[in-house]
Formats: structure tokens, C-alpha cells, sequence
């Protein structure tokens, strides 16, 4: 007999359409992906020369469960330094991804009869892990008007006896929005009146911020011991296919955390966390460019995007999404989604694999080069009207 929660598990659909654009591009057909949220770039070399050495030195073995604590130290001193504080290392876990480190949230502070609140649209393993663990999802909107910042009054709103955990992530998957201090300090002061609920916070994109600085919520002494933060290298170094990330827990859960870590994935693979070792403590110039680039090309996709009758896009203020509303081209994203890749060749996500209320969006990622992103625009403006 199945566990019945399974039934509850959602996906990402930025795997199945990867697949199927990679399915597409074999049978020969030219594909411009948009569609899966990683960088373009390469793994810079130091990073890459940093895992090589360790493999040849010999890192072949376990490591500590929650890690090298050369690399949590390394972790320490990095947001020490950007944010004015960090969590001793005995609270930094380094995972296999970020994602992990919302699995295990869940399966901490989740459970029956418990609600964890969460951004809709969002990225889709919180409402899955959520409601995985027996949990409730509850969910807060987030405007288009208000640039896709959340609203601290709202996500207040929402809280009931049984609310457990809330979910927040600045910059923000899909919509590329950026929440400002003031909201954030706004829902820090909120919170103080309900001093059993955790905060989770995100910041997976926190050194893709194109105007302001990165803002963090290790910079909150109030919320410290209870706060959750995923961050990890997969975004900032173009580290995705290398698996590794980190959670900052609480005094209060850090054992569980530990504890479902030795019992799912032992340790995170040892060189990878050299390599990562090696991002964190070298030069971040490489950082920069890509932020730079990102900017950018945030910038020539939404003028181009903007110029096409139907469709109205925000200006993203970070990580490497464009949300465009797109209900001016009266089709369901999903049949946009479909008909993009399969009849167009531009492989995007429709809002609604983010949440309910990503219907009349498209979400695509700027992770490509100008040249390419243009020509998708252009793409996109001949289905607008209808054309081939
Ligand atoms: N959080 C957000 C908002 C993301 O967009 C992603 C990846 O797309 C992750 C977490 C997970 O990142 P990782 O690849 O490190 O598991």
C-alpha cells in the first residue's frame, strides 16, 4: 500500500520541459530554451580547477554529515561580511542543492492540522513538500503592480492558530520580483506577536538584486531563532548540475535537520564542496558579471517583450525571470507554453506551473544570450499574431 501523502507531491515542470525540448532538439529541430532557471554560464574555471585538485588529492570519502567546517566557516564569513551577522557553523548545513533544505523544512515544521503559508505564484516544491507533510498550504498573492514584492499585511492576515511556518523568497521565483526592507522589517515586526511561527526565507537569488543592495533576513536580530535560510552556490556560481547548497537553521530543529540529512544523503559529494569552498572564499568578479549580465538582459526582454500587442511585462528587480501577463493573447498559458515550444521552438514555463494565480503569465528566463533572447521575442510576437 502507497503512502497516501505521494498522492499529494507535486513537480517542476521545468524538468519535464527541458526534457522535452532536449527530446525536440534531437529529433533536429533548433530550440531556444527558456525555459529552465539556470545560468548560461559556465562554472567558472577556479571553482571547477578547485573540485578537479580535490578528487586528485583524494576527497573520495564521506565528509562530515553537516559538512566540511572549512566550508561552513567559509559560509560564515561570507554573509558575516555581507550581512553584518550569521548563525554559528553548528546551525549551517551544507545540502545536495537548496532544495533539499525545503523538503526538510517541511518535513520539520509540517505535519496534520499544521498550515505553512507560502508566496502563489511560487516555486513549486514548497506547496509540494508542504502539502507532502501532511501540512496545509495556505498562499498570499503577490500584485503585479506592486512590482511582485509581497505584502507583509497580507501574509499577516493569513496566519490561524495552526499556521507553523511562512515561506517567503526576495529575489522572487518566477516573477523576478524584489520585496523591499521596509516590507520585510514590516512582517519581521508582524511576527513578534506570534512567536511560535518560523520564517523561511529563500535568498537562493540574493546576489542577483539589480538595483539596490542584497538584503538579507540574517540582518534581524529579532527573528534569529526562528529563522530558516536556504542559499547555496547553484545560482551565484552557475553550480547547478554540481548539487550543492545550504540551510541555516534553528537552535530549536538544527538536529532534525541533521538527523533527515544522515538518514536521506549522508553528506553532500566532496569535491563539489572544495569547488564550493573555492567560490565562496575567491575572487567574485564572476559573481558580478553574471549580475551585471542579468541586469541587462532583464532590461532588452521586457522593452521587447513590452512592444508586442497583448502582452505587458514588469521590470524585474532581480534573480533571471521575466513574468510577462500575457491574457491580452486570450489563451491559457499552458496552451501558450505548448504551442511556443512545439510549433515555435521557444521553450518557456507557463505561470501555472508556479501556482493558481500564475495564470495569464509566461515565465522566461533570461539565462540566454541577447541575440537569442530577441530572436524569441520576435517568436513570441508572431504567435501573438497568429502568424505560421
Ligand atoms: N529556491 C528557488 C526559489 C529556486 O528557484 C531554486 C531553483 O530553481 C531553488 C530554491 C533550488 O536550487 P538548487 O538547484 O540549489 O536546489
Amino acid at each position: 500500500m502507497l503512502n497516501e501523502n505521494l498522492f499529494d507531491l507535486g513537480t517542476e515542470t521545468a524538468f519535464s520541459v527541458l526534457a522535452r525540448a532536449g527530446a525536440l532538439e534531437k529529433a533536429g529541430c533548433s530550440i531556444i530554451n527558456l525555459g529552465i532557471g539556470q545560468p548560461d554560464f559556465s562554472t567558472p574555471d577556479h571553482i571547477v580547477e578547485a573540485g578537479i585538485k580535490a578528487l586528485k588529492d583524494g576527497a573520495h570519502g564521506y565528509t562530515p554529515s553537516m559538512g566540511l567546517i572549512s566550508l561552513r566557516e567559509a559560509v560564515l564569513r561570507d554573509l558575516s561580511s555581507r550581512y553584518g551577522y550569521c548563525p554559528p557553523i553548528s546551525r549551517i548545513q551544507i545540502t545536495p542543492g537548496g532544495k533539499p533544505v525545503i523538503f526538510m523544512a517541511a518535513m520539520i515544521y509540517g505535519g496534520k492540522d499544521k498550515e505553512i503559508i507560502l508566496p502563489d505564484p511560487s516555486f513549486p516544491i514548497y506547496k509540494s513538500s508542504v502539502a507532502y507533510s501532511g501540512a496545509k498550504p495556505i498562499t498570499y498573492g503577490l500584485s503585479e503592480k506592486n512590482g511582485f514584492a509581497f505584502d507583509a499585511d497580507e501574509i499577516l492576515s493569513k496566519i490561524t492558530s495552526r499556521t507553523s511556518m511562512i515561506i517567503i523568497n526576495s529575489p522572487h521565483n518566477p516573477t523576478g520580483g524584489v520585496t523591499s526592507p521596509l516590507e520585510i522589517k514590516k512582517l519581521v515586526d508582524g511576527l513578534q506577536s506570534y512567536p511560535s511561527i518560523t520564517l523561511f526565507s529563500d535568498e537562493i537569488y540574493d546576489r542577483f538584486v539589480f538595483e539596490n543592495l542584497p538584503h538579507s533576513l540574517l540582518s534581524y536580530p529579532e527573528i534569529q531563532d526562528r529563522l530558516i535560510i536556504l542559499n547555496g552556490w547553484s545560482k551565484t556560481y552557475a553550480m547547478t548540475g554540481w548539487r550543492i547548497g545550504f540551510g541555516i537553521w534553528p537552535e530549536q530543529s538544527v538536529e532534525f535537520a541533521d538527523k533527515i540529512g544522515v538518514n536521506y544523503h549522508s553528506c553532500v559529494n566532496a569535491a563539489t564542496q572544495h569547488a564550493a569552498q573555492a567560490a565562496t572564499t575567491g575572487d567574485q568578479k564572476c559573481v558580478e558579471n553574471m549580475r551585471v549580465a542579468f541586469k541587462r538582459r532583464a532590461k532588452l526582454i521586457t522593452e521587447n517583450l513590452n512592444n508586442i500587442t497583448g502582452i505587458n511585462c514588469q521590470l524585474p528587480g532581480g534573480a533571471f525571470y521575466a513574468f510577462p501577463n500575457i491574457t491580452g493573447l486570450e489563451l491559457a498559458s499552458d496552451d501558450i507554453q505548448n504551442k511556443l515550444l512545439d510549433h515555435y521552438g521557444v521553450a518557456s514555463l507557463a505561470g501555472t506551473a508556479f501556482g493558481d494565480n500564475g495564470e495569464g503569465y509566461l515565465r522566461l528566463s533570461s539565462a540566454n544570450s541577447d541575440e537569442f533572447l530577441i530572436k524569441a521575442c520576435k517568436i513570441i510576437e508572431e504567435l501573438a499574431n497568429g502568424q505560421r
